[in-house]
């Protein structure tokens, strides 16, 4: 007997309707002879109500009671799930986090799961059960409530699919699967039939988030394969597996992420620790850097660009101008509007000419380079705000995205 495993996100089981629906796609799988378990997340924005909810009462909520509170919504979800489930005829029984033996650490509102205890779930499958699991939520050593960061379910999912050793895991959303870039930037994107991990940490890194991060890493790591696919029809969706099961392409797919901003330092002293004075003023506000590039220095000096998003501009500015006194560095200067373009492919690893093939796109396009960045599997380039669509356009086209399939 094989072992399903499906986990259906906040937009899936928003309402009645698409409870009924996502109940029936449990169904069917366990009419197939399958057993079958099921994480669901809280139903449509539950989640952020809750955080205002909290918010109108206290600035800073206690994180343990944030944990206590954010979870009742997945706790309301698998109640709904195994009802309707019921109403289709079937058995089904609904686990809270710490009852299905997911166990994590103590950091609340980011927990990591460290062990799970399937001794429940194997005994609920065996009586025939349909497992209703609540994703996102876990219990500590001192049987606290956790909560494993926003978009956890889909960690919860994968980590049951590794305890369990489960034959398949279908992570079901709003979205028809991954594609070669954003659709609604890009009329001809296509839908991405087999995608690497890594590829996919890239892409939802940049912007493509159709995943909690964690969950792809600990799918790599335990080498679950799953699927990213619609819950409203009956696409396959996205397959995300190890390199050795795709087909090898250069590039797989483009992002952009607009909203970032440029912060260039004019004349930083060129001496050790310099940089690092810097990024740990950046750090201390909670600010996240992305793109960074340092000058050739001329005569002691040197000019350091950086980005960030616009939304980290002016609390980046304001941690920066005391240490900019201090250092003595030059002016500030500040591009409001930049985005940031990404080929990403693990096939990029052995061929030569995808960077060259991605500049001259650009240049086609008379679109300006600011700064570039890379890592193995990906080349992201800095370019005016403006000239982003063109160039995702562009470059989607000059590696033949539109006819990925
Ligand atoms: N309900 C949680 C959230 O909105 C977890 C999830 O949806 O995966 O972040
Ligand atoms: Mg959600």
């Amino acid at each position: 007997m094989a072992l399903v495993v499906q986990k259906f996100g906040g937009s899936s089981v928003a309402d009645p309707a698409k409870l009924k629906n996502a109940a029936q796609r449990a169904v069917d799988e366990f009419k197939a002879g399958n057993n079958v378990v099921v994480v669901v997340s809280a139903m449509g924005d539950k989640t952020d109500e809750f955080i205002d909810l909290a918010s109108q009462l206290h600035a800073d909520p206690a994180p343990r009671e944030m944990d206590m509170l954010m979870a009742v919504g997945e706790q309301m979800s698998i109640a709904l799930m195994a009802i309707a489930i019921h109403s289709l005829g079937y058995d089904a029984i609904s686990l809270t986090g710490a009852q299905a033996g997911v166990y994590t650490d103590n950091v609340s509102s980011k927990a990591k799961i460290k062990q799970i205890d399937t001794q429940r779930l194997h005994k609920e499958l065996e009586k025939g059960q349909i497992v209703i699991v609540a994703g996102f939520q876990g219990v500590d050593a001192e049987d606290n409530i956790t909560t494993l960061g926003r978009g956890g379910s889909d960690t919860t999912a994968i980590a049951l699919s590794a305890a369990l050793n489960a034959d398949r895991c279908d992570i079901f959303t709003d979205v028809d699967g991954i594609y070669t870039t954003d659709p609604r930037l890009v009329a001809n994107a296509q839908r991405i039939e087999k995608i690497d991990y890594d590829e996919m940490l890239e892409l939802a890194s940049l912007g493509a988030r159709v995943m909690q991060s964690r969950s792809v890493e600990i799918a790599k790591r335990f080498s679950v394969p799953f699927r990213v696919r619609p819950s409203g029809n009956n696409s396959e969706g996205t397959l995300v597996t190890n390199t050795e099961e795709l087909e090898q392409v250069d590039v797989r797919g483009v992002a952009l992420e607009e909203n970032e901003a440029k912060i260039t330092i004019r004349d930083v002293p060129d001496t050790p620790g310099a940089a690092a004075k810097i990024f740990n003023a950046i750090a201390k506000a909670h600010v996240n850097v992305d793109v960074i590039v340092q000058n050739v220095s001329a005569e002691g000096i040197t000019d350091l660009s950086f980005t960030v998003l616009q939304n980290d501009l002016s609390a980046a500015q304001k941690a920066l101008n005391p240490v900019i006194e201090n250092l003595g560095c030059g002016k500030l200067d500040i591009d409001e509007n930049v985005a940031k373009i990404s080929i990403v492919g693990v096939g990029m690893k052995n061929h030569t000419g995808v960077a060259e093939a991605m500049f001259r796109a650009l240049a086609d396009n008379k679109v300006n380079i600011g700064m570039i960045s890379t890592s193995e599997i990906r080349i992201s380039i800095v370019i005016e705000a403006e000239q982003g669509k063109t160039a995702l356009q562009a470059v989607h086209e000059a590696f033949g995205l539109h006819n990925a399939r």
